[in-house]
This record gives C-alpha cells, structure tokens and sequence, in this order.
C-alpha cells in the first residue's frame, strides 16, 4: 500500500497540503503502507523557489514525515517532476500513435478568442479541434499558428464520466475537455505527470482534495490507454470558511500553514484540529492524538462535507494543548515564539530562557496561543530606553491619585529586604492599601502600568519580583515622572 501527497511550490504551503499529508499518512500508517511525498513542478510560469523547502519544514514542523521524497530519496528517485521530464515524452509518443492524442498548434490569442465567442454564443466552452486530424503543413495555413505545438487528449465520445470513489462511491463529473497533457515547452501537463509518476512510484491509493474530482475522468482514461491498472480514488472534502466558501489565501489568513506557526498554534494541536475536520473516533472524543487516529482510521469515518475551518474552536483546542505541557516544555515553546518573532534575539541567553520559564506558570491559563506571550511578556525583555507604557493604559490609569500611589509604592519597595513576590506583595498592601487608605484598583493599577506598560499583564507581584528590583525602581519613577514632571 503506497500513497503520495503531490504539492506544487506555487507559493507559500497552504493548509490543505497539510490536512491532505495527514489524512495520507493515517491510512499509510495504519496499513503498514509507504508514505511518498513528491513535489509537482512542471508549472514553470506559477513556481516560486522558496515555496518547496517551506512545504518541508512546515511538515516537518507538523510532525508529518514522509518515507520517500527529494530530500530523503527512495527506490523511484526522483521526486521532483521537473527532474523527470525525460520519463514522459515515450507515454506522449504511445498514445500519439494510438491515435489517443494529437498535436494543437492554436495560439494562446486564437484559444482566447474561441473561448470568447464561445461564452457570447452561450455553447460549451473547449477546444474546438481545429488541429485534428490536420499535418503541420495543413495547419499553418490556417490562422492562430504557433510554431510549438501541444499535445492533447482525443476524449472519445464514451468516455466514462463517471468513477468509484472510496469515500463517495460512484461519482459524476462533467465531460472532459481535450486537456493538453504536453505543452509548448515540452513539459507535461499535471494531469499526465501525475498520472505517469502514479503509477511508476507504485501508488495504490490516490487520496486528495476534492476539488480534484472533475481531472478524475481524464486520468482514468490515460490509465487505460496506457494500459495501465488505476489506482483507488479517495477525494476529500475541502475546507471551508464559515460562509461555506472554499478556504483560500486570499480571503483567509489561516489558509497560510506557515500563519498557523507564526500566531503560536502548536503542532500537536492543529494536527488533531486537521483530523477533526475530517475525521471522527468512534468514541466520539474531539481531542486525540496522531496514534489514536491512526490505530482508529477506517475510510469508512471519514467525512464526505465540506468541514469549516472554526478558528474559535482552534483557539480552545490549543488552549488545551499548552495546559497538558509541563512548564519547561512550554517555557521553550514561548522562547522560540519570542524569538521568532523578535522579542528575543534569534540565540537567546541562558538568562533570558531562565526568564521565560519563571514566567511561564504565570501566564500559561492566560494564553490559547503563543502570540499571547509576547503582549504579556514583551515588559520583561525591553530595555529601558525603548520601554514604553501603552499610552491608552496611560490615560485610563496614570491620573487622579496614580502619582500619590506611586511614589508610596517606589519609597515602600526600596526598603523591601527580600526581592520576592511575598515580600513585594506585604510592602506594597501596607503602603498603599493600609497606608494610604485606597482600594486594591487604585493602589496597584498605576504601579502595573507603570512597571509593565500594560493594565494587563501576568500578576502583578510575580511580575516585579521577574523585573527585578533596580528595573522596576526605574519604571516606577519613571511613571511618576510621567504623572507629576518634575517631582
Ligand atoms: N499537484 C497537485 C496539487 O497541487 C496534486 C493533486 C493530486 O494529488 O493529484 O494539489
């Protein structure tokens, strides 16, 4: 049992390459099958150089290896189609013989045109077989000409319009159009690299997204032609917005797999969101791991509806997820977050990492995904000169008696023995609470803003003693300075 995902490096990898490798890898995994992973890139004119090694790191990164690909090699090296091209040009000349396909001069202006008058006249829109049947001589006297020619399929009158798909059973799709399967560069067309390298690389299954199932028709007829056995068909259902829309990257950030990682999702938890969406365990549990979907996986209970992408319902099962982490691991989860996105420097110190785990029991039930850290944490690693209070929390919160509180509070805490949270905390209710008569809000609400930047912020005791005594004297006199100039 061999199956393959087949991405094209047209871009930065969007999230259906993700949910299409994991859905691929449960089967193959639980047949004790191959999971192969080849790269389709005989699109020249849509190809973007760094788009393949994201697809490689945004699974690896998701924890969805692969048994055979480029980087890895395997018994049907090579996996990439752009290294193949010699491997399809004898299929060409085969069913070029057998008289299941022939040679289309028409210009890209010409074919435009055709399909223009086409729409007006309300017929059908596809190639008008001008080029059948004719020789090149016979051909170029005619209009629309071009030099290279491309090959296309012959779709026969009976061709089969319909399949046996896995999950759906028989399937209808629209009649084909003679798809070219050869361009003008010599490359092949997806439909025949992909049906080609199928069956080379062995391929039993073919499981991909459902807005494959209009090329299925097309495929099988190559397979017949060539004489070739197909393999088995599973197209699954594509995710949706919540308006039921096709998920894209145009209209939804989330279609990106690389903003997932940038708005600190974890792994595990957008693995188990992606089998959600189209998978169920029998017991009805929504959150499990890869293994459990794995011994579970049965065609049977997967989906055949268009699931929609529910962010909100992301956000809880993350949440979840950062809670079952012990605190170092997610200490050094929120390190690399911070890293990754400036906070902290891309090697942080051990100092810095030391920080981030003391922090970490204080933020870990605030926080549904790692972004979150960096609103809560960012106080600790600004340097003075750059630190600056949210001006909002400034007007909300440094005024009426703000300057009475916080120079109470800088007095009381330069006296405090032992810079930890009980001390910190004891000084503080005695000055500010006792001492001057004002309720907890007034009292601490200034010294939080002041020292953090923030009126929001991890608890705000804990959070002086992580600042330090010397940093945090500084903020709070700097605030003071801020509410009452020159004092
Ligand atoms: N290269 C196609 C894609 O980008 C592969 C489709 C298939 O799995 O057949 O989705």
């Amino acid at each position: 049992m061999r199956v393959r995902v087949a991405p094209s490096p047209t871009g930065d990898p969007h999230v259906g390459t993700a949910y299409m490798s994991l859905f691929n890898l449960a089967f193959a995994r639980q047949q004790g099958g191959q999971f192969i992973l080849r790269v389709e890139d005989t699109d020249r004119a849509r190809y973007v150089a760094d788009s393949e090694a994201q697809i490689f790191d945004t699974l690896h990164w998701l924890g969805l290896d692969w048994d055979e690909g480029p980087d890895k090699g395997g018994p049907f090296a090579p996996y990439r189609q752009s290294e193949r091209s010699e491997s399809y040009r004898p299929h060409v000349e085969r069913l070029l013989a057998d008289g299941h396909a022939y040679h289309c001069w028409c210009t890209p202006e010409r074919l435009s045109e055709m399909r223009e008058q086409q729409q007006k006249a309300k017929l059908p829109t596809g190639y008008d077989r001008l080029c059948l049947g004719k020789t090149r001589e016979e051909r170029a006297q005619l209009p629309g000409f071009s030099e290279s020619p491309v090959v296309r399929m012959l779709i026969p009158d009976a061709a089969p319009l319909t399949f046996v798909d896995v999950i759906r059973g028989e399937v209808k799709a629209p009649r084909p159009d003679d798809q070219v399967i050869l361009k003008a560069d010599g490359l092949p067309t997806y439909h025949l690299a992909n049906v080609v390298d199928d069956h080379e690389m062995g391929i039993t299954h073919v499981v991909r997204g459902e807005e494959w199932i209009s090329s299925t028709p097309k495929h099988v007829l190559l397979y017949e032609w060539l004489g070739w056995e197909p393999p088995a068909f599973v197209h699954m259902p594509l995710l949706r917005n919540t308006d039921k829309s096709k998920i894209s990257k145009r209209k939804n950030p989330a279609a990106r797999l690389l903003w997932f990682r940038e708005q600190g999702y974890l792994p595990e938890a957008l693995v188990n969101f992606l089998a959600l969406m189209g998978y169920s365990l029998p017991d009805g549990r929504e959150i499990f791991t890869f293994e459990e979907m794995v011994e579970t996986f049965d065609w049977g209970r997967v989906n055949t509806v268009g699931p929609v992408f529910d962010l909100d319902k992301l956000g809880w099962l993350n949440g979840h997820y950062i809670r079952e982490l012990s605190l170092d691991d997610l200490g050094g989860r929120i390190t690399a977050h911070l890293s990754r996105v400036g906070v902290l420097p891309a090697e942080p110190t051990q100092e810095q990492r030391d920080l981030v785990r003391a922090a970490t029991p204080h933020v870990n039930e605030r926080m549904n995904v790692l972004s979150e850290a960096e609103g809560m944490l960012a106080f600790l690693f600004t340097d003075d000169d750059a630190f600056t209070i949210e001006p909002e929390s400034a007007a909300a919160v440094l005024k009426g008696n703000a300057g009475e509180a916080l120079a109470a509070a800088i007095t009381a805490l330069e006296a405090v023995e032992t810079w930890d949270t009980e001390s910190i905390e004891k000084t503080l209710r005695a000055a500010l609470v006792e001492g001057l008569g004002l309720k907890p809000k007034l009292a601490f609400g200034p010294v939080r803003v002041a020292a953090t930047g923030r009126r929001v912020s991890p608890p705000l005791f804990e959070s002086l003693e992580l600042l330090g005594r010397d940093r945090t004297l500084r903020r709070l006199r700097a605030g003071l300075e801020a509410v009452r100039p020159g004092q």
